[in-house]
């Protein structure tokens, strides 16, 4: 069986922080808050995965409260999350992610990251796509105050 899941994550933008996405480090002025290196991407990916297993999201399994995912790299949790799902009985096929954001302009890093979210979940690169739009100016993406990744992703169950 084929199952699909759904993952959302949005983080606020910070001075003194650096920007990585889909494990990749971006060079910008801003990187993102988070307890993790808050990886928007990643998460998103992870929260996707997790949904299509019925298994929980990323905050049941890598607490926030945990000082062990305290600055975690999110593409070894993507790696743990995987082992999870298929620990349970569940293989990812593929992902695919947008990001929504109006700086900085990410095109020439979108393969890199899809290559590196394959990577962690044992797939090749053509399996994940990662995109990127501006939210046209509105709300608070508009206003530059944060950045959002959507994600959908499948596993096939084993019976
Ligand atoms: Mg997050």
């Amino acid at each position: 069986m084929i199952r699909s899941g759904i993952g959302y994550d949005s983080h606020r933008f910070s001075p003194d922080r650096p920007l990585i996405l889909g494990g990749q480090r971006i060079p910008h002025g801003l990187g993102l808050l988070g307890h993790s290196d808050a990886d928007v991407v990643t998460h998103a990916v992870i929260d996707a995965i997790l949904g299509a297993a019925a298994a929980g999201d990323i905050g049941a399994l890598f607490p926030d409260t945990d000082p062990a995912w305290k600055g975690a790299d999110s593409l070894n949790l993507l790696h743990r999350a995987c082992l999870h799902v298929q620990s349970l009985g569940f293989t990812p096929m593929q992902a695919d992610v947008t990001i929504i954001t109006e700086m900085p302009k990410l095109g020439p890093y979108l393969d890199a990251m899809a290559a590196a979210l394959a990577r962690e979940m044992g797939l090749t690169p053509k399996r994940v796509s990662v995109k990127a739009k501006t939210n046209e100016g509105m709300g608070f993406v508009g206003r530059g105050e944060g950045m959002v990744a959507l994600a959908v992703a499948t596993v096939e169950e084993h019976r």
